[in-house]
């Protein structure tokens, strides 16, 4: 019999992959949190007919009471630490987004379940203080496709046999307009992504590559190597996700559709794997690389200095720069000014005494508050 899911953030982009995969498989959901979209939220609950429902946006309890009174609702991280503490099997996905993420991966390595992980910024963020909490190899499988590739790559690999660790970028829609036609790029350019359906959030950080160098960083902490080792190239075809660069100068490589839905399956049965279509090579029309521009995506290259730094900069990078997406978002701050922003909250905010999981949330709050005001108080637009 196969485990049931806990799917966190079931109404977002991930979730929504994550949801076609549990169909496919047949494995059942036993809950699911969400925050915004109750429409979305409704339909879940008809379709996959959930034992709980975590709800982090407490208005909506009553509407979900009222479409099924067998459903137990919770609220809040209290909530999530009652339902993993229930004694079902089950594993739970991450796919909030953002550094809401954080505790609920925290909380899910302390009970003992595998953590299926697309939420890259509990791992940025939380580094050393979070993956120490593994109680087992292979607790935390990473979705993220080109993390999915470089685990799946590494299985049956010496570590000293690994020189780099190569992530491929698709450039996100912009990587050959000139800079200077930066300077008016509008919203709706900014989301359309060329090869990847994702959420909003994530669809801004690809433009800039910032998402990138998370992934840079994820990459740092999953498989304990460092920055110097892991590269990135854009591959505007999203076939190949990841590749490892062996000692000899060979190369070995993982190649899949664009679709999350591949190493949420994967996960799901690890160590066993899903049957799937034929990969067809000869249909493809070639594959290119590219080397990356850091001066055209500086935010890359500061991806590489956090790291260098330390702890306290992954906290200050991965939280200035989701604040940054969301003011540009809601049309605070523009596209072109949005990695200046970044920079300088990065280059001006003191730094602090990492120490626990409680700090990083600490210095989360203060590292939002410090982007706000450089753009709603000073004009950063
Ligand atoms: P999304 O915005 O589409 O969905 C986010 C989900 O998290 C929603 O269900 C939302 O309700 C929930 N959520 C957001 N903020 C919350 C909060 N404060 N409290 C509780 N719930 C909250 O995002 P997405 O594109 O699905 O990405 C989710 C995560 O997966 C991110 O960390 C992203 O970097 C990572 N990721 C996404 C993709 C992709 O293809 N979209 C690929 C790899 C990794
Ligand atoms: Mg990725």
């Amino acid at each position: 019999m196969k485990d049931g899911v806990l799917l966190l953030g079931a109404t977002g982009s991930v979730g929504e992959s994550s949801l076609r995969a549990l169909r496919a498989l047949q494995i059942p959901l036993l809950g699911f949190s969400f925050c915004n979209n109750l429409e979305i939220a409704k339909k879940i609950i008809l379709e996959f007919n959930p034992l709980w429902v975590l709800c982090f946006n407490a208005e909506y309890e009553s509407d979900i009471k009222r479409i099924s009174s067998k459903i137990t609702v919770f609220k809040n991280l209290d909530g999530l630490q009652e339902i993993l503490d229930f004694k079902e099997s089950f594993s739970v996905i991450n796919a909030m987004g953002g550094m809401a993420g954080l505790f609920p991966s925290y909380y899910t390595l302390l009970s003992k379940r595998k953590l299926i992980l697309a939420n890259k910024e509990s791992i940025v963020a939380g580094s050393k203080l979070l993956l120490k909490e593994r109680q087992y190899k292979n607790q935390l499988i990473p979705i993220d496709s080109e993390h999915w590739s470089l685990f799946l790559l590494s299985q049956n690999i010496k570590k000293s046999s690994i020189k780099n660790f190569i992530l491929t970028a698709s450039g996100g829609p912009f990587w050959k307009t000139p800079v200077n036609k930066l300077l008016d790029v509008d919203k709706k350019a900014v989301l359309k992504h060329p090869v990847w359906s994702m959420g909003a959030s994530i669809s801004v950080g690809s433009a800039l590559m910032s998402n990138k160098g998370l992934e840079v960083l994820e990459a740092k902490e999953l498989f304990n190597v460092p920055e110097n080792r892991i590269k990135v190239f854009i591959h505007p075809q999203a076939k190949v996700h990841g590749m490892l660069r062996l000692k000899d100068g060979s190369l070995i490589t993982h190649v899949s559709e664009t679709d999350m839905i591949e190493p949420i399956k994967n996960a799901l049965l690890y160590p066993d794997m899903p049957v799937g279509e034929d990969f067809s090579f000869t249909n493809q029309k070639g594959f290119d690389f590219f080397s990356v521009d850091f001066n055209r995506f500086p935010l890359l290259k500061l991806a590489y200095e956090a790291s260098k730094k330390g702890h306290f900069y992954q906290i200050v990078y991965t939280v200035a720069n989701e604040a940054a997406i969301e003011l540009f978002l809601k049309d605070k701050l523009s596209f072109y000014n949005l990695p200046k922003v970044v920079e300088r909250v990065f280059n001006e905010i003191p730094k602090e005494a990492v120490l626990d999981l409680d700090t990083v949330l600490k210095i989360s709050d203060k590292v939002r508050n410090w982007t706000n005001a450089i753009v709603l108080n000073k004009g950063e637009s």
